[in-house]
């Protein structure tokens, strides 16, 4: 007997219910055009919003890396696996983000899930909004700290738990995405800062995809707000703008101290390779020195924003380079993006669980990287899918 044969009565259910997944296999380096099934396509799909996955200065930089030290780091950060390249990093990421300090763990996901159970605990309450990344659902989930959540974006529901809470706990924690990472939206910092500090609560914003798109040479969303200084802890993904991999927690040193000392991702896991670490050093730079970049992903954003909401489709409330096209239904949405790739596009369905069970989508991202010709083809894509299945008119909306 197969003691894992449920899984493949599972299996056959999600497919059943079209929330099987299959994984889409790139043959070509990632960029705004990628190669799907043997095909060149147009990508919408990819979280490298400058365009750093492929810069010369990103892979000279790891190149050099790789010469000199190697390929990998050999032990975790607290045995032997920290060289120097991993504090200069982080003093840079402290920098960049105008706080104290910085600590840099192996994700994005693993910054949260060690950040969050590392500052909470029994006594605490941590606020969250409904909408949060799953890595912060899941840090909440390794606290033993009371929760609440409040329903998307909603100030006036953060307020009421606030009020209610002063006084009664050790430390009340209010967590938010900066950007929502599947409607595009930008969270109401100014509003949470506000609330947070009437009732002597602490903030996490996770801008994983606010840096490097928001604020001052892409200093982020924090930043983009003039919030500098009033958010507490703002955690930061290197691989999305950034163009590598990693996460970290920016904020005062106690917090960088404490979780050198309890946060388990960085005490049990090894550290970053020497050609991460170079490549988001010099994607730093790299920010710095070429704000057009920034400059070309905001125009193109706006350019495909206005035009697919001009071909009636439904964007949702999306202020940045996220882009949702709103479907309801998985199957549709599925069905979309098939149709989309056999016409040349690559822009991803998200379904359930990532999403509650009626707001399927097409996901889409530009980038800097994106020409006017790319997007032009993707638009055309869109309304030719759009009209085939009947989301949109020639005219526009249905
Ligand atoms: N937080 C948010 C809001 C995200 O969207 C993501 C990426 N999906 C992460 C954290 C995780 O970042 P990483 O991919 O570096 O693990």
């Amino acid at each position: 007997m197969n003691p894992l044969a449920f899984l493949e009565g599972e299996v056959a259910a999600l497919r059943a219910q079209h929330l099987y997944r299959g994984l889409r296999v790139l043959g070509s380096a990632q960029g705004p055009e990628v190669e799907v099934d043997g095909r060149r396509v147009v990508s919408l799909s990819s979280n490298d919003y400058l365009g750093l996955t492929q810069h010369p200065r990103l892979r000279a930089a790891a190149l050099a890396a790789v010469a000199e030290f190697g390929v990998g780091s050999g032990a975790v950060r607290t045995i032997a696996g920290t060289l120097t390249m991993h504090e200069a990093l982080e003093a840079e990421l402290a920098e960049f983000k105008g706080v104290p300090a910085a600590l840099t763990f192996q994700s994005g996901f693993t910054a949260n899930t060690g950040l969050i159970p590392t500052i909470t605990g029994d006594g605490d309450l941590i606020v969250s909004d409904s909408l949060n990344h799953a890595s912060i659902i899941d840090g909440i989930r390794l606290s033993k700290a009371a929760r609440k959540v409040y329903p998307h974006a909603d100030i006036a529901a953060l307020a009421e738990i606030l009020q209610e809470a002063a006084g009664r706990y050790r430390l009340v924690l209010v967590v938010t995405d900066a950007v929502f990472s599947m409607d595009g939206d930008i969270a109401p910092l100014p509003a949470i800062v506000d609330a947070a500090e009437a009732a002597g609560a602490a903030v996490l914003v996770d801008d994983a995809h606010g840096s490097g798109v928001l604020g001052r040479h892409g200093r982020g969303t924090v930043d983009h707000f003039g919030l500098t200084g009033r958010v507490h802890i703002q955690v930061g993904t290197l691989s999305k703008a950034v163009g590598a991999l990693g996460g970290y927690v920016a904020g005062p040193v106690a917090l960088r101290e404490m979780l050198t000392q309890r946060a388990r991702p960085f005490l049990f896991s090894t550290s970053h390779p020497p050609a991460v670490v170079a490549a988001c050093r010099e994607a730093l730079r790299v920010m710095q020195d070429e704000p057009e970049l920034g400059e070309r992903l905001w125009a193109n954003t706006r350019r495909f924003k206005a035009e697919l909401a001009g071909l009636g489709f439904d964007t949702g409330r999306s202020e940045t380079p996220i882009t949702p096209v709103l479907m309801g239904d998985p199957a549709t949405a599925m069905r979309f993006s098939d149709r989309l790739l056999d016409q040349g596009v690559f822009a991803q369905p998200v379904v359930f669980p990532t999403v509650a069970l009626d707001q399927a989508r097409i996901r889409t991202i530009v980038t800097a990287a994106h020409t006017d010709d790319q997007l032009d083809a993707a638009l055309a894509a869109f309304a030719a899918v759009g009209q085939e299945l009947g989301l949109t008119t020639s005219r526009g909306t249905a």
